[in-house]
């Protein structure tokens, strides 16, 4: 396949990892956005920061693919844990994606995107193994480098990847309530973040491939922000870094 391999994050701490691996990027700036372009272990590659949020996630999705001509794409980032059994650590990798706030009901079924006939959008299914298998090689070494005092601080104990259905919205999910009724609506979401849907409907649009790992950050819960930004620089941050690093190597 030709053409880059795009590596995006929503938040700048995401992002920092990869960055750290570039050793010759070069930086262009599209549609207010910094696009880093370069290679990592050999392979031409386009990192940048999508933003946070659905329409950012889409304009970053089309540029990359309008510009860059990137026939792939990797998209790392944090979630709120919404399944019983996804908890902070964990990771989680996408098979499917929702919009769980799309409804033009009771002109469609609720979550139905118009003019597309269908609720979900998949995630292609060769890069995901592939981010599977990394996911867990990277969950069984990783975690036991940490030190204790960051392993007790977020009950990292035994972190395990998961493979479903990945939940998007513009609303960053932080009460127990909003997480509740979810999980009622959509009983298979297993997380919930706010970019992972659009890329996805941007890609399935231009038949480009995508595929998005995800470590819980939060439960989307009354304390989703605590010790957020903490979680970010020392365990979520290290996640994307070593997951994007042995896909490449590989
Ligand atoms: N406090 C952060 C804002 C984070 S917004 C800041 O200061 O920048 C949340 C980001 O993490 C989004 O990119 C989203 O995709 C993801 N995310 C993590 N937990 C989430 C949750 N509980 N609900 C929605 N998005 C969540």
């Amino acid at each position: 396949m030709g053409g880059p391999t795009a590596i995006v994050s929503a938040l700048h701490e995401e992002l920092a990892a990869v960055l750290a691996l570039m050793p010759d990027e070069q930086a262009q700036v599209v549609g207010g956005r910094t696009f880093w372009r370069g290679h990592l272990h050999g392979h031409d590659v386009v990192a940048v920061l999508s933003g946070i949020g659905k329409v950012a996630a889409a304009t970053t999705a089309t540029a990359l693919i309008e510009r860059f001509g990137v026939q792939r794409i990797v998209f790392t980032g944090v979630a709120g844990g919404l399944s019983p059994g996804v908890n902070v650590g964990d990771v989680v990798v996408a098979r499917h994606f929702l919009q769980h706030d799309m409804d033009a009901s009771p002109l469609f079924v609720r979550h139905v995107v118009p003019g597309y006939g269908r609720a979900t959008f998949d995630a292609h299914a060769a890069l995901t193994a592939h981010l599977v298998r990394v996911s867990e090689d990277v969950l069984r070494s990783l975690p036991a480098q940490w030190p204790d005092e960051v392993r007790n601080a977020f009950g990292l104990h035994a972190p395990r990847c998961h493979q479903g259905l990945l939940i998007s919205g513009d609303r960053f999910v932080s009460t127990t309530a909003e997480s509740e009724a979810l999980r009622q609506e959509l009983p298979d979401a297993l997380a919930v973040e706010m970019e992972g849907a659009a890329f996805a409907q941007v890609c399935h649009d231009y038949r480009v491939a995508l595929a998005v790992v995800r470590t819980i950050s939060d439960r989307a819960d009354d304390v989703a922000h605590v010790d957020f930004p903490r979680f970010l620089r020392e365990v979520a941050s290290r996640y994307s870094g070593a997951i994007v690093e042995t896909l490449l190597n590989e």
